[in-house]
């Protein structure tokens, strides 16, 4: 095979049982007697005796493809790839599976960003920089010494660093990315946890400014994902370490808690020299943290590629773009884009609900949350802004009918498909079982097209609900609540835990699902770049969370960034070259002058 070429056998997908080894019955050397594809043998380090493994001496590569097409299962992918990578990868854990080249590259003192889709080796590149492993340079059967892989990375800036490691001087503090995971292996209370945690004496200042007092004496395994996620960021912060790795820090997050979270990190970096290495897909939260960034790119599970690092501001743009200058690589066909100008009204729609000013109170009146009467559009996307526990859930539950206001006249009565923030899964039940019984469309080309390809659910079909990651999981749950019946759906934080691409991709199937079944879609969303891409208008919340709110009628998209972010005092200017929002320093020129202006968002 090419030198450029790389073969992977998913050995979850490789089921010898139940084919008849078309992979290998088929391929061109098998078929003239070379040993191309292969069983394992009993020898295997990985996999079963009767799986198979892939020459890449022998195999044609890419352009035969043919145990590609012939495997029922999906189980092998053969890719060229990019010239421009060196022979060798950084690391390969085994023949046929996944390869990762380059590493990130933390500098003290600063936060280093990496960017780029989920199972593309952040891992690997994280265990490589906390000494977990030695990278092996692609030789997994005789790996090298770390003398060796120090001196492949001699002249560079990771060299120290990698030194460091060797030494056992670096010590890592690592915020895990699924913060659903910590009630499962800690058991006790947040303020016991955060204890444990405050090698740095500062758990006090921490919990104040992440507002996760009120919850320091809760049981962890009754945190909302929102606190868990501000608990476990608390958690990582209060460490004294060399090296803080935030795997994703905003899910669950509203807007003021991803600033601040955004703002702590820095702080830390910046006062007290240390290096952080962020994974984020919140591109406006990214921004706002990152000093340099890396371009992860590359095919989920196969091979992933960490660029050298780029100006954030450069790397942001040139992944929006889709074509990495230095590289000389695409890495989509196409842009994604944001408008400037913000979109016309349109009265294209005819109402399909129409809700009069109404209030609740629960609580003994603890909480009390008053709504500005509306209507909402059939054939539209309503993106709904606003705090966490400021009432958004009782406002759905009002218009189904589950509620009933104490002040207002309404008689509805909707049935409302609901996605929660934070999608529990329980059921042993494969993907394809637990959709199948939703709807009867489940499996037809519409269906295919509309919800499961733009999900990309094909490659988790078989697999168990349970053994899902978050981003899989979160994928299901929005096919799961658009393939239901229903009058309206209502989507709480769809963009959690997808990387960049599949909430583009997401944003784009519930927008064609609202017109294509004159609908409306409501999506909560804290993500603002998620909120542009798919919303036509807006609904405002404000208030005091867990004392009032306030839900102000649905408005276009110019008026309702004005007044969120009005609430937030944050503004956005537009990137010159590709119109990208990017949040203005509090102060600046041009903040100064949005707010003279009364233009948070659209700038033209
Ligand atoms: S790769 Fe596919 S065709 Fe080959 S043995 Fe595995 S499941 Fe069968
Ligand atoms: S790509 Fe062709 S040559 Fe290579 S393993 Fe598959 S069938 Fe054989």
């Amino acid at each position: 095979m090419a030198d450029d070429s790389i073969a992977v056998v998913d050995l979850d997908r490789c089921q010898p049982d139940r084919c008849n080894y078309e992979c290998s019955n088929f391929c061109p050397p098998n078929r003239t007697g070379k040993e191309c594809i292969t069983q394992r043998g009993e020898d295997a380090d990985v996999g079963g005796p009767d799986q198979i493994q892939i020459s890449e001496e022998i195999c044609l590569g890419e352009t035969c493809g043919i145990c590609v097409e012939k495997c029922p299962f999906d189980a092998i992918e053969i890719i060229n790839l990019p010239q421009e990578l060196g022979d060798e990868p950084t690391h390969r854990y085994g023949e046929n599976s996944f390869a990762l080249y380059g590493l990130p590259i933390p500098e003290k003192g600063k936060v280093t960003g990496i960017l780029g889709p989920n199972g593309i080796g952040k891992s690997t590149a994280i265990k490589a920089l906390g000494g977990e492993i030695t990278p092996n340079l692609g030789n997994f059967a005789e790996p090298p010494e770390w003398d060796a892989v120090i001196d492949e990375f001699r002249g560079t800036e990771l060299q120290p660093f990698l030194k460091g490691v060797r030494d056992g001087d670096i010590d890592v503090a690592r915020k895990p990315q699924y913060v659903d995971q910590i009630p499962k292996s800690f058991d006790g209370k947040t303020r016991e946890l955060l204890a444990s945690a405050d090698e740095r004496g500062v758990l006090e200042e921490l919990a104040e400014r992440l507002s996760i007092e009120p919850v320091l004496d809760s049981d962890i395994d009754t945190l909302s994902g929102g606190e868990l996620q501000r608990v476990a960021l608390a958690a990582t912060l209060a460490r004294d370490a060399d090296f803080y790795f935030l795997d994703e820090l905003t899910p669950y997050l509203d807007i003021d808690q991803r600033v601040t979270a955004a703002r702590l990190v820095r702080e830390l970096a910046e006062d007290d020299d240390r290096a952080m290495l962020v994974v984020e897909h919140d591109l406006a939260v990214l921004d706002l943290l990152a000093d340099s960034i890396h371009v992860a790119y590359g095919e989920p599970s196969a091979y992933g590629v960490i660029t050298t690092p780029k100006s954030t501001r450069n790397g942001i743009n040139e992944y929006l773009r889709g074509y990495l200058d230095n590289e000389n690589m695409r890495i989509r066909p196409e842009s994604i884009e944001f408008e400037e100008h913000a979109p016309r009204v349109t009265s294209r729609s005819e109402a399909l609900v129409e809700y009069p000013d109404m209030s609740k109170s629960y609580g003994d009146g603890e909480f009390t949350l008053d709504v500005e009467g509306g209507v909402i559009n059939r054939n539209e996307v309503l993106g709904i802004l606003g705090p966490n526990g400021i009432g958004k859930s009782t406002f759905a539950k009002l218009l189904a009918g589950k509620l009933e206001p104490d002040e207002g006249d309404l008689d509805l009565d909707l049935d409302i498909a609901y996605k929660p923030q934070y999608v529990e899964v329980d059921q042993h039940m494969r993907v394809d079982a637990f959709l199948s019984s939703i709807t009867d469309d489940f499996g037809s080309s519409y269906w295919e097209t509309e919800i499961a390809n733009p999900l990309q659910l094909g490659r988790i079909m078989e697999q168990n609900l349970t053994d899902l990651s978050g981003g899989e999981r979160q994928r299901v749950a929005i096919a799961a609540t658009l393939s239901r019946d229903a009058d309206l759906y209502l989507l709480d934080e769809p963009s959690a835990h997808l990387d960049v691409e599949q909430r583009v991709l997401a944003a784009r199937a519930i927008r064609r699902y609202a017109e294509n079944h004159e609908t409306s879609v409501m999506v909560i969303d804290h993500d603002i770049y998620t909120i542009d891409l798919l919303s036509d208008r807006l609904l405002v919340f404000d208030g005091e969370p867990a004392a009032n709110g306030y839900a102000s009628t649905p408005k276009g998209m110019r008026e309702g960034m004005n007044e969120f972010l009005a609430n937030l005092d944050i503004t956005f200017r537009r990137d010159e070259n590709i119109g990208r929002p990017r949040i203005n320093k509090p102060g600046s020129q041009k903040d100064k002058q949005q707010k003279r202006d009364g233009e948070y968002y659209y700038t033209q």
